[in-house]
């Protein structure tokens, strides 16, 4: 299962049309809402669709694989 939060930063396997591939989670749900670093468009998709099409996360100053992405451990 991926792990992601409201907030985290995405890329998706096709880039806005805009040439923006960066996304910001600003909602979760059975649908997922993703707003576009680049021009700020808003888009919703099924959390199906969006676990499908997402490839990176933001992960401090870069951006891994969504698979290698987990919750931080809560004993840390
Ligand atoms: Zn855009």
């Amino acid at each position: 299962m991926l792990f992601y939060e409201l907030g985290d930063i995405v890329t998706l396997k096709k880039g806005h049309p805009c040439g923006e591939n960066k996304w910001e989670i600003t909602r979760k749900g059975t649908d997922i809402k993703l707003r576009c670093l680049g021009c700020d468009r808003v888009v919703w998709m099924s959390r199906m669709d969006f676990e499908k099409r997402v490839r990176k996360i933001q992960e401090g100053e870069k951006f891994i694989s969504i698979v290698h992405h987990h919750k931080p451990t809560e004993d840390e």
